[in-house]
């Protein structure tokens, strides 16, 4: 979602009539859009922030703005406006729209400008050049809703992205077409749980009526969606994910643990079990649908019992991918008053017990594929083991072999398999 946040944010500057400049040391302006989901991500910011004092100095003309969900945090805001009097312009998540209007009051008062207000406001929609602006031309995001009502314990997005507002159906469509009239051939569809898309709209549409919309569009070739929540996965989407033929038989499901006392805790309103039944149904009315997850470690109050129930649930599901995380502490979430924290060696541990049970499932997954013909969307990427590419399911396959132009589909036979990627022939 920040990446295509990012995205329409050149595309305003662009509008402006800025370009993209070769490197820091010749921009005349350093726009950091900024995530704070965990400790780590802040801290880089904060390393490149004093990285850019020192830049500042020697270039006094230099404009330093940053945006997103790390300046939505009170105490970071605070922090910026007393210490770091060399960034010249902060706003919020709600306050993108406004970004021109405060970039022109920065340059006509030569002031810092900081604005987070905002927060329930609805986006506007924006000139459709923002809109369409991207990092690639075959695949893009398109944000169907803003926000996240399920307050997990441990998670900051609902206190730095307000309430969730789902985007209209047609400004959604009228994006999704004019991305696809333009050339692109993927769309992300975007929201922090999609499964509860529609809610609070005046017209009655669920997430599964509009995916079956968006896989009318003309051009495209693959539709995605991400994320959904298992506590409310709905039959009706299951169905809408087999039936339409663009929409990629992958989804993205996040665990998070696999304990039910640790779930509770964490405020996810599902059971081990629950996930497991989730899981198994999509197996069996999806054929060959590729489960992926997000599985955090470390817990407060995670037993040696509760971590065994998460590798239970990794080796009876097979992940086709796992993003797995060390649970960050994160200021102003429940989870954060917890003093029952696990010890950094314990996580660690864990968490290396964790990889070295996903890792060589994926290795076998990928395995098993080696002799078979997949069809890859290729990139604009290259490397010495050919052009980059996505297979339906994400899977990263080097395709070696073809003159194709990216966004193309090919037909590739798997020749060799890693843990993380496949490598082929262009057939
Ligand atoms: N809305 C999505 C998640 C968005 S955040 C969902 O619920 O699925 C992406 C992932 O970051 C989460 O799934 C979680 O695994 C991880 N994450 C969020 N907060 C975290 C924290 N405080 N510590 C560690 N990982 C965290
Ligand atoms: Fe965070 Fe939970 Fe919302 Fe996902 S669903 S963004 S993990 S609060």
């Amino acid at each position: 979602m920040n990446v295509r946040e990012s995205e329409k944010l050149s595309g305003t500057l662009e509008a402006l009539g800025y370009e993209r400049a070769g490197s820091e040391d010749e921009a005349d302006l350093i726009l950091y859009n900024t995530c704070c989901v965990r400790e780590n991500a802040e801290n880089k910011i904060f390393g490149n922030l004093s990285y850019l004092k020192f830049q500042k100095a020697s270039n006094p003309g230099l404009i330093i703005a940053v945006c997103g969900c790390m300046v939505q945090q009170p105490d970071v805001f605070n922090e910026i406006c007393e210490k770091h009097s060399y960034i010249d312009i902060v706003f919020g998540t709600a306050n993108h729209g406004m970004f021109p209007e405060l970039l022109r009051r920065r340059l006509e008062t030569g002031e810092p400008v900081r604005d987070i207000s905002g927060m329930a406001v609805a986006e506007t929609e924006g000139s459709l050049k923002s809109l369409t602006a991207r990092g690639h031309s075959y695949k893009a995001g398109v944000t169907v809703m803003h926000g996240c009502n399920n307050f997990c314990s441990y998670c900051i997005v609902p206190y730095v992205r307000g309430r969730e507002r789902s985007r209209a159906p047609e400004d959604i469509l009228r994006e999704a077409r004019a991305l696809a009239d333009d050339g692109v051939k993927e769309i992300m569809l975007l929201g922090q749980n999609v499964n509860s898309y529609g809610q609070g709209l005046d017209v009655p549409v669920t997430f599964a009526g509009l995916l079956r919309r968006v896989n009318e569009i003309e051009g495209l070739r693959r539709i995605r969606f991400m994320t959904s929540h298992p506590k409310d996965f709905s039959n009706e989407l299951i169905e809408a994910v087999r039936d339409c033929d663009k929409v990629c038989k992958a989804v993205h499901l996040p665990l998070q643990s696999g304990s039910t006392r640790v779930l509770g805790d964490m405020n996810r309103k599902y059971t081990k079990e629950d996930y497991l039944r989730l899981a198994e149904k999509l197996k069996e009315r999806v054929p060959d649908v590729a489960l992926s997850t997000d599985i955090i470690v470390g817990y407060p109050g995670e037993t040696e019992e509760d971590f065994l129930e998460t590798l239970d649930v990794v080796r009876r599901v097979g992940f086709a991918g796992a993003f797995t995380f060390i649970y960050s502490k994160r200021t102003g979430t429940p989870a954060a008053l917890r003093e029952d924290l696990i010890p950094k060696d314990v996580t660690d541990e864990r968490f290396k017990r964790l990889t070295e049970t996903v890792n060589p499932m994926l290795l076998a997954r990928n395995e098993a594929r080696v002799g078979t013909e997949v069809e890859v969307m290729l990139e604009e990427s290259k490397s010495r083991l050919g052009v980059r590419g996505r297979a339906d399911d994400n899977t990263l396959v080097h395709v070696t072999g073809t003159e194709l132009p990216p966004g193309s589909i090919a037909r590739v036979r798997i020749t060799e398999a890693k843990t993380f990627y496949l490598t082929g022939t262009c057939v």
